[in-house]
């Protein structure tokens, strides 16, 4: 017997989105594709009205209040078009023409987010770190009393910073959670509106969690498109139009496994134990420096670069051969970044603080 198929080479995932999710959930995703509940139907031919997908979309809405403890005020939708169509639609409902927001600037998608906004009312850059290319969290400002909301990013996927706290303010907070939404614990409560592209840490591309306040919409003048509009949504019960039904439903799996494993307080507990492993690592070993200012750094993706850079293509060839994938950090900061989701197991960082380790030993002996 080929050996490769009784030992399967193990592949580590490190990559920064779509990213690694739990074992099980792809097996009863795949279950599912031939067989869907002992239907005989496909989840992919199943009608999005049928009880059976209605019933989906309820337990993935009701796991997601249940998991964050989300109060009565508190709407759970699974919308279209990524987070990218958050930066739009957050604007397009919130914010009057003659408002203004207060925006964080911590990275591309925060920028991103400001250019949005600015089609639809005025925007209070109230903060940036741009002049260190982003790797830091700006700590002293202010965001003035009359702005309509204020935006922050929490976990800048790319530089790999975090707001390690949410700052208090009278404002509505709106949150992309993009990339640590279910890693943390946090009074989700407090926020007005918390949007996530599936894709991070929560299910696979194509739909995008957003929870929303119902009484911050409607306050508006402005005429949005019905498909826009988050009441017509909540109204729908996220069912406005055909929702993304396999995408849902791996998320819903994706919830079950994350309640059964012990919810967000154990994914936290896990997180920072990977977390604190690779950053020991990163700044003990003397061939590897970590890009992101310490006291910000993100649990869930690490960058860093190598004191040689030249030596960097061959690092990442000598991981690769170990089974390591997905390290190869984003164009902005270069270098390497390590995305260490939920799904991550600890082997898998285990194995990366190893590789690193035996390349500075193969340095050494050169
Ligand atoms: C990946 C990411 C986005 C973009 O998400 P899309 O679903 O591709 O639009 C936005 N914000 C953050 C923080 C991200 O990590």
């Amino acid at each position: 017997m080929n050996p490769g198929l009784t030992h399967p080479p193990k592949i580590h995932n490190f990559n920064a989105g779509p990213s690694i999710l739990p074992a099980s959930v792809f097996a009863e995703a795949s279950a599912a594709i031939l067989n869907f509940n002992n239907s005989g139907l496909s989840i992919l031919e199943i009608g999005h009205r049928t009880p059976e997908f209605t019933s989906v979309m309820e337990e993935a809405r009701s796991l997601v209040k249940e998991i964050m403890e989300l109060d009565n005020d508190h709407e759970v939708l699974f919308l279209h078009g990524g987070a990218t169509t958050q930066f739009m639609q957050v604007p397009m409902n919130l914010l009057d023409a003659k408002e203004t927001a207060a925006y964080t600037d911590t990275g591309v998608w925060g920028t991103k987010a400001i250019r949005e906004a600015k089609l639809f009312g005025k925007v209070d850059v109230v903060c940036t770190s741009k002049d260190k290319n982003y790797n830091y969290i700006p700590k002293d400002f202010a965001v003035p009393n009359d702005a309509k909301y204020l935006h922050i990013t929490t976990n800048n996927t790319i530089y790999g910073t975090q707001w390690q706290s949410i700052p208090h303010t009278s404002n509505i907070l709106v949150a992309d959670m993009s990339s640590d939404i279910f890693s943390r614990p946090l009074n989700f409560n407090e926020f007005g509106l918390i949007y996530a592209g599936a894709q991070k840490n929560l299910g696979p591309a194509g739909t995008t969690l957003v929870i929303i306040n119902k009484n911050i919409t409607g306050k508006i003048k402005r005429n949005i498109p019905p498909i826009m509009d988050y009441q017509n949504h909540i109204r729908e019960n996220s069912m406005l139009n055909t929702p993304p039904v396999f995408a849902v439903f791996v998320c819903m799996l994706t919830l079950r496994w994350l309640k059964k494993e012990g919810g967000i307080p154990e994914m936290e507990k896990r997180n920072l134990a990977k977390a604190e492993l690779l950053y020991n690592e990163i700044d003990r070993n003397p061939l590897f420096t970590g890009t992101a200012a310490t006291e910000d750094r993100s649990r869930m993706n690490a960058s860093f670069v190598m004191q040689h850079p030249e030596m960097e293509k061959s690092f990442l060839s000598f991981a690769s051969e170990r089974g390591i994938y997905g390290i190869k950090g984003h164009r902005s900061v270069g270098g390497f970044r390590a995305s260490m989701y939920n799904a991550l197991p600890m082997q898998s960082v285990e194995t990366l603080v190893q590789c690193m380790q035996a390349f500075e030993n193969e340095v050494r002996n050169k």
